[in-house]
């Protein structure tokens, strides 16, 4: 780990310009880890490209940089770094065949495909990981750039709820604290308030909420968004809070994308692991949380990933 931390730090102080790139649909972590480190590059005298390849909320509009943000990659670039991806699928289109120089992630579908890889599976986001490493790749942690990382860590953990939440986990965000950030406005911001549209999106869910056994599932899809003016295509994380939902190990939310492709999101609880599943639907994720964009039709991809999903229940049970 000291060697990779060590190679990390001697490719970034040999380089004059760094990409930074995280996933497309990005979350808070993606958002946070493009906007915290790319801060950090920049106070380190680095010409800096902030990527997200489907822009960022303007959630994170005051953070600094977050009018840096491109879409696309721009060439010549010393050192491309791409964060919370678990592959190069994740990273849309900004690539365009360009080697990927250092992969830093959390996830445990990883496929480790830069000439570094720092994927650290235990720690609770990539936040986590750049917050805790910073010092080591010759970066000193900053104000400005505490504030996107604490966002990172506290969407990928819910506040602080997920089980890979972790004492690295609290020192990170205490050392975030540190240098300044309101932690409880950033959870309020990030994580509480939400808009009415979405609000009424989740009536929409939670209307067509269904449960066999231990799992249960729910669908939204164009006319949904359109009763209730929700403008996104994502489910306005309603999947947090089904995952609350007594007696089921599983969840799943469909979200119709266009006529043949539907977004379809896991949330897991008892320690059921829905990340090979997701993988199965060439999606990835976490065992607690995981996604993918599944090609088909809505009532195809419900009926196929429902299949699935309770076939793995099932091989559960009779471990059990
Ligand atoms: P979501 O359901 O989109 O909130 O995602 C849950 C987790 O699965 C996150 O850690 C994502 O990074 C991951 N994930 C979601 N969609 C994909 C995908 N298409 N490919 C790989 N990982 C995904
Ligand atoms: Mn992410
Ligand atoms: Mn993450």
């Amino acid at each position: 780990m000291r060697d990779l931390h060590q190679q990390i730090r001697q490719v970034l102080a040999d380089a004059a310009t760094v990409a930074v790139i995280a996933h497309v649909r990005p979350d808070g972590d993606a958002i946070g880890s493009v906007l915290g480190l790319g801060t950090l590059l920049t106070e380190a005298g680095k010409q800096v490209q902030f990527i997200l390849p489907d822009g960022a909320s303007a959630l994170y509009k005051h953070m600094a940089h977050y009018d840096r943000i491109q879409t696309r990659l721009q060439e010549p670039v010393d050192v491309v770094v791409v964060l919370d991806c678990s592959d190069l699928l994740r990273t849309g289109d900004v690539l365009n065949g360009r080697k990927v120089d250092i992969n830093i992630d959390h996830h445990p579908t990883n496929e480790l495909f830069a000439d570094i890889n720092l994927v650290e599976v235990e720690a609770a986001a990539t936040s986590q990981i750049i917050t805790l490493c910073a010092q080591h790749w010759g970066l000193g942690l900053s104000k400005t750039a505490a504030e996107p990382l604490m966002a990172g860590i506290l969407t990928d953990t819910i506040g602080f709820r997920t089980s890979n939440t972790t004492a690295d986990t609290l020192r990170a965000a205490a050392l975030l604290m540190e240098q300044g950030v309101d932690m409880s406005g950033l959870y309020y911001n990030t994580l509480l308030k939400r808009s009415y549209q979405s609000v009424k999106l989740w009536g929409r869910g939670l209307e067509h909420l269904q449960k066999d056994g231990r799992l249960a599932w729910t669908v939204l899809d164009e006319d949904d968004r359109q009763a209730s003016r929700y403008s996104g295509k994502d489910d306005a994380e309603l999947t947090a809070l089904l995952a609350t939902i007594k007696g089921v190990d599983v969840i799943v939310v469909f979200v119709a994308q266009d006529d043949n492709h539907v977004k379809v999101s896991w949330r897991a609880t008892n320690g059921v692991d829905v990340s090979n599943l997701a993988v199965s639907f060439n999606g990835g994720g976490h065992a607690p949380a995981s996604g993918a964009t599944v090609e088909g039709t809505l009532d195809e991809v419900i009926e196929r990933v429902l299949g699935e999903t309770k076939k793995l229940l099932q091989e559960r049970r009779k471990q059990d």
